[in-house]
């Protein structure tokens, strides 16, 4: 199943309108979830990869909006049947991938949004490869990320102490994804992650003989904001 996918990416290549895949990933309390809503208003061209997860609802959660919320039996049934192109272990709780899913929404020439941690993000890079688009946002800061996380107010205090003790093990991964960005104003923040977004289409879909001066901006100003990375990141990570 998923060599058909593999196989699909590559067969549409010139043929049929292409979709990226886009992966968000970042610490819990990052602003992640709010950014990918934000992502996908009067967004026709970008679906969400509504995940599969063992963890309890929230009480503002929608069962096949924000998640498929099933048993631990369920999801290891679906394991077994090879449903998921990834899964992880997150918190004690199981999540995964649907491939069927993400098949149909690539199908349909759209581009796919996942909202994963850094395990699923190495899966889907490794199994998809070409047309990838990696981001991982950071918080401003330490602080502001437990103020978002107690804001957040649906987890009980154990579940937010339980995810601030892996704050730094997930920070450390931001080094595998080509994007980083720090979410200090959430509509900077979209207006960059839009920009990579169009920048990536260009680089990945559009021949170079129709790359116009407007698209070829587009792209550099992608790129800086992957040199950013390299510059800022790197004494910013110190800090938080
Ligand atoms: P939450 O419980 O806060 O919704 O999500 C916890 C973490 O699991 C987040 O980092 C989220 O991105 C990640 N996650 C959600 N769905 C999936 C999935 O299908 N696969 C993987 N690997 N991670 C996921």
């Amino acid at each position: 199943m998923l060599r058909s996918l593999k196989n699909l990416v590559w067969k549409n290549m010139g043929t049929k309108k292409q979709g990226l895949f886009i992966i968000l990933s970042s610490p819990s309390g990052a602003g992640k979830t709010t950014l990918s809503k934000k992502l996908l208003k009067n967004n026709k061209n970008i679906e969400l990869s509504i995940s599969y997860t063992t963890r309890k609802k929230r009480p503002l959660e929608k069962n096949n909006k924000d998640y498929n919320f099933v048993s631990e039996e369920e999801f290891e049934k679906l394991k077994k049947k090879k449903y998921f192109i990834e899964w992880a272990k997150v918190f004690n709780n199981y999540y995964g991938t649907s491939l069927i899913k993400v098949k149909k929404i690539n199908n349909k020439g759209k581009d796919v949004l996942f909202d994963i941690d850094w395990q699923g993000s190495r899966k889907i890079k490794k199994k998809l490869g070409k047309n990838v688009v990696s981001i991982f946002i950071l918080p401003p800061s330490k602080k502001e990320l437990i103020k978002r996380l107690k804001k957040r107010a649906q987890d009980p205090d154990h579940i937010v102490k339980q995810r601030l003790s892996f704050y730094k093990m997930e920070l450390s991964h931001w080094k595998d994804y080509k994007y980083v960005l720090i979410n200090k104003n959430l509509s900077d923040t979209v207006k960059k992650i839009k920009t990579i977004i169009e920048a990536e289409r260009y680089e990945n879909f559009v021949p170079v003989k129709n790359l116009t001066k407007q698209k070829i901006k587009i792209i550099y100003e992608a790129k800086r904001i992957a040199i950013q990375k390299k510059n800022l990141i790197f004494k910013k990570i110190r800090s938080l």
